[in-house]
């Protein structure tokens, strides 16, 4: 095994600028797509060595995509084509903007430019009891552990003698009606009507409850108010129960009481209500609102004309977006192709170009020909073209030919049979306290 001080960056010096770009998410990778590598040194630290596709992340969490159909490694993607292009897979601690380095698990590292792109943490709003007990949904390992835990948990229901256990084996809360969660629960929804009976014949799936919890008064509150009532006649006609206007007080692995005093048992609770900026400790409480980084228009971090933020961890505030951009896909592309161009004038002491966001509009679905779209000039869509236009958008965006192909037989299978991959328990999830039920897991996963 070798120890961490063994290891270095290892990054050639150079008489170029160098480029310092902490996260391989959407605006990271189309930052380095258009940044040449004849001007520039470009050096991409991520913690994880590929490129994450999270549209299709709920996916993966209900066995419909296997994770590497949605995920690209970042060294494919910038393989040797790409001159001066350096990729670390390390996390980044901290920058020190006065001696202009940034601070890895492994070492340091000078910079010219910087651009941090880290995306966003699940945020629980400071419940630890909810964070140490509920299943998030933001990487490909959330996604994994979220699917085994659902499987185990109608192997379990499926065995256990006491009703109550079962039902609370069955009862599925999802918190945030935001695309994720409602994306999710439209999913599990389908899994409930055409898959799970066949899986499990010993089962009464009219005992499966999937709740959907959102703290405003519309499921999906980024998208118009008619796209919200349309989701929620959908999710609602394919038997999800949502509750609005209901926060969520505690949970303690088995049971979450509202804020109000109801109570459901659960030993599934999914995390979806929430996000924050994923900050790098080093710049001043000043540069931050509500755990993102305050950019100008030209994504520069208020203070720092060297350091840049984009995507989700950046908020540019402007007339039309008085709170900054969503925090969606689109932001973050548009910005890294937008900064490729700025950083080039920078260098040539040209002025700098404000960015100027173009909303292509928003799409969510609930289950086969249904889903709802936002798009430019107050225009909605439903059902089977909502639908449609939901397909192509997402094969159109996942990066990389195969995974394309992939997703698409993927999807034209499960079109035509119904079948959602395969459901297999290849890496049980282990929580780290007993609660009921879960002991025979741990059992089972000892019996080697
Ligand atoms: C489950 C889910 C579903 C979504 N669905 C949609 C959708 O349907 N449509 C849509 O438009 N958007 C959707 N989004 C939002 C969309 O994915 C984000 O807006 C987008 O990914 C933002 O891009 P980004 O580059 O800012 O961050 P990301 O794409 O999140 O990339 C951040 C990168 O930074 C890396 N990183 C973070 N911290 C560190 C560190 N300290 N050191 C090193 N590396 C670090 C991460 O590993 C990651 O690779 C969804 C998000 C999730 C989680």
């Amino acid at each position: 095994m070798l120890h961490i001080n063994e290891l270095s960056l290892n990054i050639p010096e150079t008489t170029k600028p160098r480029v310092v770009i902490i996260g391989g998410g959407f605006g990271g990778v189309n930052l380095v797509k258009k940044l040449p590598g004849k001007e520039f040194q470009v050096v991409m630290f991520d913690r994880q060595n590929y490129h994450g596709f999270w549209p299709l992340l709920y996916q993966v969490a209900t066995a419909g995509l296997e994770p590497d159909a949605i995920a690209e490694p970042l060294r494919k993607m910038f393989d040797e084509d790409y001159e001066d292009f350096h990729f670390r897979q390390v996390k980044v601690t901290g920058v020190n903007p006065a001696a202009k380095t940034v601070t890895t698990l492994v070492g340091e590292l000078r910079y010219d430019y910087l651009v941090i792109a880290t995306g966003t943490k699940s945020n629980y709003f400071g419940n630890e009891q909810i964070k140490r007990y509920s299943f998030p949904l933001k990487q490909i390992p959330d996604a994994l552990n979220l699917r085994s835990q659902m499987l185990q948990a109608f192997e379990q229901a499926n065995m256990i003698k006491d009703p109550d256990v079962r039902q609370s084996l069955l009862n599925f809360v999802i918190v945030g009606g935001g695309p994720t969660g409602v994306e999710l629960a439209g999913a599990l929804a389908e899994m409930r009507k055409y898959i799970l009976p066949g899986d499990y014949p010993g089962l009464d799936f009219s005992q499966m409850n999937i709740i959907l919890v959102e703290g405003l008064d519309r499921v999906l509150p980024p998208m118009s108010p008619k796209s919200s009532q349309t989701t929620k006649e959908y999710l609602e006609s394919a038997g999800v129960v949502v509750k609005l206007n209901t926060l969520v007080e505690s949970y303690d692995g088995e049971l979450v009481t509202f804020k109000g005093g109801e109570t459901i048992r659960t030993q599934t609770l999914i995390w979806a209500a929430g996000v924050s900026g994923a900050q790098i400790a080093g710049l001043p409480p000043e540069a931050s609102e509500r755990g993102r980084y305050l950019v100008n228009t030209f994504n520069q971090v208020i203070g720092f004309p060297d350091i840049f933020a984009i995507g989700d961890v950046a908020a540019m505030k402007t007339e039309k977006w008085p709170r900054g951009h969503p925090g969606v896909a689109q932001p973050a592309i548009q910005q890294g192709q937008h900064l490729a161009k700025n950083l080039q004038r920078l260098i040539r002491n040209e002025p700098l170009q404000p960015f100027e966001y173009f909303d292509k509009g928003s799409l969510a679905i609930i289950g086969r020909n249904r889903a709802v779209a936002d798009l430019p000039k107050d225009l909605h869509l439903k059902g089977f073209i909502a639908w449609a236009a939901w397909l192509f958008v997402h094969i159109y965006y996942l990066i990389g030919f195969r995974n394309k192909l992939v997703v698409l037989a993927n999807w034209i299978y499960k079109f035509f049979t119904r079948e959602n991959g395969n459901r297999l328990i290849i890496r049980p999830f282990l929580r780290k306290d007993d609660v009921a039920g879960q002991e025979f897991v741990r059992r089972q996963a000892d019996l080697d």
